[in-house]
């Protein structure tokens, strides 16, 4: 892939790296997809806060509708993880490995386009996948708090940042609870605003959770009893992609997440991020949105196409 160098290679095939792509491709550039095959968006069962789709789609669906309209175009898509990026005089070299070869390849890239998004930290169950995938474990209240009407749920991680999303929550369903390991740490404030709102504080002895023939999950606290969950959040933070920035100047927030512009440019000129990995609502209409206007700042950036 070094005997070219592609106007952008896009790291990241999810919802913003395939809407980059899409419009990159009708802007006549030349564009590469790397993808590790791991988008956030292939584990929802149904997504049903995306216009247009007014019984809702898969999200497993929803990327390969999207993967086939960028395959009407001529870009790239190769099944791998970008392990480097560095920046050379003629822009940036991408080192990647193919799924299947341990090889390192390389290509060289006049832009760049960070659309990796943010792994989920899941609890430790057996199964933890699965139970995301039939939705029993959720990891977005914004997408799908609205279902949990009339259910019981639970948000699970330490005291303090599980009871800000379950009030949070409360704005979807009745009984709602926290799940925690360390309830004593919850201020006189926090507890009395848990009581306010009637949210249950729900000890937490060994994570231990399973799924109940019922389709429950239990959780069991460090008295022995099994308290039941129509479904629950972990809310355990995410992580980021580092390594293969180490080296860059890329501006990170706080929480770790990349800092882009109005017109999604990093700190790093000639590097433009979209979707979850920027600081932004981890929703597919927002990464969408930023995958447009990152693919329309990286085609005005660079030089106008040969006559
Ligand atoms: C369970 C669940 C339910 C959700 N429900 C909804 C919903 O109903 N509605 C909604 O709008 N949003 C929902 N979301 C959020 C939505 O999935 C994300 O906002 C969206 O997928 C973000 O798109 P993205 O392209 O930024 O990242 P992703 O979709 O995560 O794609 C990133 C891609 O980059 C790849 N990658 C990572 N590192 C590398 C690397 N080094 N090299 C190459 N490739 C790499 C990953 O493997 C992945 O394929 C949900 C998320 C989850 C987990």
């Amino acid at each position: 892939m070094m005997d070219q160098a592609f106007d952008c290679v896009v790291i990241g095939g999810g919802p913003a790296g395939l809407t980059a792509a899409l419009y990159l491709a009708r802007f006549r550039r030349s564009t590469l997809v790397i993808d590790a095959g791991q988008s956030r968006a292939s584990r929802i069962p149904i997504v049903r806060n995306l216009a247009g789709f007014e019984g809702g789609i898969s999200g497993k669906e929803l990327i390969v509708k999207m993967r086939r309209q960028v395959d009407c175009y001529p870009v790239p898509i190769i099944a791998g993880r970008v392990v480097a990026i560095r920046q050379v005089s003629a822009g940036f070299v991408v080192d990647y490995r193919s799924s299947g070869d341990a090889d390192r390849q390389s290509a060289l890239a006049h832009r760049v386009l960070l659309a990796f998004g943010i792994r989920d930290r899941l609890p430790p169950i057996v199964g933890a996948e699965r139970l995301t995938e039939k939705g029993l474990l959720r990891l977005c209240a914004i997408c799908d708090g609205f279902e949990a009407h009339g259910k019981r749920a639970a948000m699970l991680g330490s005291a303090s940042r599980a009871l800000s999303h379950a009030l949070f929550f409360r704005t979807f369903c009745r009984q709602v609870a926290v799940v925690a390991p360390d309830l004593s740490a919850l201020t006189q404030e926090e507890r009395a605003s848990a009581v306010e709102n009637a949210i249950e504080l729900v000890p937490l002895g060994a994570l231990e959770a399973s799924a109940n023939a019922d389709g429950r999950l239990s959780v069991v606290c460090p008295d022995g009893r099994r308290q039941r969950f129509d479904i629950v959040y972990p809310v355990l933070g995410s992580r980021e992609e580092t390594e293969l920035l180490s080296g860059l100047n890329v501006e990170r927030d706080e929480d770790g997440m990349i800092v882009a512009d109005k017109r999604q440019r990093t700190s790093v000129a000639g590097i433009f991020a979209a979707g979850d990995a920027v600081n932004s609502l981890n929703q597919i209409c927002v990464a969408v949105g930023e995958a447009a206007i990152a693919a329309t700042a990286i085609h005005c950036s660079l030089p106008g196409n040969p006559l």
